[in-house]
């Protein structure tokens, strides 16, 4: 019988596909390419683009299909036996990583076709050469025999390393409970979170409730918990995560954190370059890392005076000097006095079903794509559903998983994932298709999952990012759609569409009252934008002191015996942050997105990236934000065209102008100066 992974003839089988087959598919798949790949380069002295560079890019495309299903599934069921598997087979994967963009002889290969490319060949094709042979310098192609091996060595124990780091996360989170035994103690907490307190005690034949630390329950106890002590204890929970504070030491990522600065220090110095952020820049639009923490501390000093006189009035509304387990709590409470707003009056009016229509309503109008739900697609979970996309003249576009509740063992957070990506070699064509997973309150036996207007911000978000993956027109996967795109300009069409959720035509066709069918009311709409710039200047601070430190961190870092993150933690602290955090406080240890995911030294990109979706966003606001031309230049110019072109440049070409950061600021209700 054939493995089920290696089927790539259309989705991924879920229904056959277990971990036992992870290791062998990826075995035999990565041993079929080292074969193809020698017999490739003895094929020709004088290999051209359609002779190399096609085949080597739909073996590309083959590995990741056979990937993805692997990746996604150890994140959103996080069984052991599923991140046993990924753990077993990551080395296989970067190892043949590092070894291709080490082979000297292919490197040799692309530079003869890049020689030998046609006067005519496409900007596409010369992007995919160019991004090729950076890559190859990036991992260090020239050095020596011995240099490469470590090279190759740090990037395995590096993939090694943070999956540990992740994993910690989600085991030391899935281990913390806090049994309650009266609900007054809960005083404050929405019904949606009693509820679930009250089924994860059930699950566990124990009578009262269960608070757990997955973040829709730590979100509802920061916000609503009237007892400071409760809300003190979740922060402490939250922010001692997987560290030398938490509650079982065998989670503390301390050595972890170590190793992977050292490591990425280690493989950046061997490729030519002073510190990690360097390295980490070569394939980003900002060009130097002063550029970068200019950029930070020009919004800080633009944004600090506005951010500090929320908090002064947050802490006279207070009548104290409040801790970090204050602020969400007291601000939820100064919005409604100010506004008579609350999130639990907004999570009334946007299950998630109803988000998700008003959202494809919203794509069908800007792009013309109709979104029709599958129902006969095998998935891994009862919760998920499968969209099938196309486009006006109802030909077909892609199609896309989504999976949207919070579960025991589920990576937290919300992000898109590429399941297939879209290619078109040699008259084969894939259409893309990819996850959109977040982590909403799941729905309880009266109502669908009732969501904050965050949560339908944060929807809007993760689908701005699936319809850049959907609909890009590149035929090459290795710049198609999300692939070879400047990482600090990823998050442009997802923060864009966030702009969308603030809009009221939109918000009526994503709402429905859960007991009246009513849409959102104007008057509460018109409170809700009235509140959307209160705490945004605190709210900018605080990613700018993530930003800042990850930036310097990884600017910074020496392999030196007293070297300390938590001494430029604070050092940014000082800079950024308005109120003291204790002690015990360990935001590094559980900071995922930097020290497992992509953005090491690259977080600054959400601001970045910020700017560019505001400025964006204000061509729609001067042309009329359901305008159909603005939004097929932007299809055009930006969701199209993936990696294979200059981002500046195509930026430049959908807004006729270089970004500014005048519209954020605006956007966030701070005066330009
Ligand atoms: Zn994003």
């Amino acid at each position: 019988m054939t493995n089920p992974l290696l089927d790539t003839s259309s989705l991924p089988r879920f229904a056959d596909i277990s971990p036992e087959h992870v290791l062998p598919a990826l075995s035999e798949l990565i041993a079929a390419h080292r074969q193809k790949l020698d017999a490739l380069l003895d094929a020709s002295s004088h290999p051209d683009f359609d002779t190399l560079v096609a085949p080597l890019e739909e073996m590309e495309h083959e590995l990741s299909r056979v990937w993805s299903p692997v990746s996604h599934l150890q994140g959103v069921l996080g069984s052991r036996e599923w991140r046993d598997a990924y753990n077993a087979a990551l080395p296989l994967l970067t190892e043949y990583g590092t070894e291709l963009s080490q082979n000297v002889r292919l490197q040799q290969a692309y530079v003869g076709v890049d020689k030998g490319l046609p006067e005519n060949a496409s900007k596409a094709q010369k992007t995919v050469i160019e991004h090729a042979l950076r890559d190859f310098r990036l991992a260090g192609v020239d050095l020596p025999e011995s240099d490469k091996a470590r090279f190759k060595d740090i990037m395995q124990q590096l993939a090694s390393t943070q999956a540990a780091f992740e994993h910690n996360i989600q085991d030391a989170s899935d281990a913390w409970t806090l049994h309650i035994d009266d609900e007054s103690e809960l005083a404050g907490l929405p019904v949606h979170a009693l509820t679930r307190a009250k089924t994860e005690a059930q699950k566990c034949d124990r009578p009262g409730l269960l608070l757990t630390l997955d973040y829709p329950t730590y979100h509802a106890v920061m916000t609503h918990a009237e007892s400071r002590d409760l809300r003190e204890t979740l922060y402490q929970a939250w922010s001692t995560r997987a560290s030398d504070q938490g509650d079982n030491g065998s989670w503390d990522n301390s050595d972890n954190i170590e190793s992977i600065l050292a490591l990425r220090y280690e493989a950046a110095r061997l490729v030519g370059f002073d510190n990690y952020a360097e390295f980490s820049l070569a394939t980003k639009m900002a060009v130097s890392t002063d550029e970068v923490i200019n950029f930070l501390r020009d919004l800080a000093s633009h944004t600090r005076a506005s951010a500090r006189k929320e908090l002064a009035e947050l802490e006279a509304f207070a009548a104290f000097t409040l801790s970090p387990w204050d602020i969400a709590f007291y601000f939820e409470k100064l919005k409604q006095k100010k506004y008579s707003i609350s999130n639990e009056e907004l999570r009334q009016y946007f299950s998630a079903q109803t988000a998700v229509e008003g959202l494809f309503e919203l794509a069908g109008r800007l792009y013309g794509v109709t979104i029709n739900v599958q129902d006969d697609i095998a998935t891994w979970h009862d919760d998920v559903c499968y969209y099938t996309v196309y486009d006006e003249s109802g030909a077909l576009i892609g199609g896309f998983y989504t999976d949207l509740y919070a579960r025991s063992g589920k990576r937290s957070g919300a992000w898109v994932d590429e399941c297939v990506g879209r290619k078109n070699l040699g008259g084969e064509a894939t259409s893309p298709v990819g996850y959109l997973v977040c982590n909403f309150p799941p729905p309880d036996d009266r109502h669908d999952s009732l969501l904050t207007h965050d949560d339908v911000v944060t929807l809007f978000h993760e689908f701005g990012h699936m319809l850049h993956h959907l609909l890009t027109r590149i035929d090459y996967p290795s710049i198609a759609g999300i692939n070879g795109v400047a990482w600090d300009a990823v998050e442009l069409p997802s923060q864009f569409m966030e702009n969308f959720a603030w809009n009221y035509d939109v918000l009526l066709g994503c709402s429905s009252h859960a007991t009246t069918g009513e849409p959102l009311p104007r008057p509460l709409f018109d409170r809700l934008l009235d509140s959307r710039h209160a705490g945004a200047a605190m709210a900018m601070m605080r990613q700018l002191e993530f930003a800042l430190f990850d930036f310097r961190l990884h600017a910074e870092y020496e392999p030196r015996q007293n070297f300390d993150v938590l001494e430029i933690l604070d050092k940014v602290r000082a800079e950024m942050s308005l109120v003291v955090h204790p002690a015990y406080n360990r935001l590094p240890h559980g900071f995922s997105h930097i020290f497992a995911g992509g953005y090491a030294a690259g977080y600054y990109s959400y601001k970045w990236a910020e700017v560019l979706a505001a400025d964006a966003f204000g061509a729609f606001e001067e042309a009329g934000i359901f305008d159909r031309e603005t939004a097929k230049r932007f299809r055009n110019e930006i969701l199209e065209v993936g990696g294979s072109r200059d981002i500046m440049q195509a930026y430049v070409a959908f807004r006729g102008r270089k970004p500014k950061i005048d519209a954020l600021l605006r956007q966030n209700g701070i005066a330009c100066t």
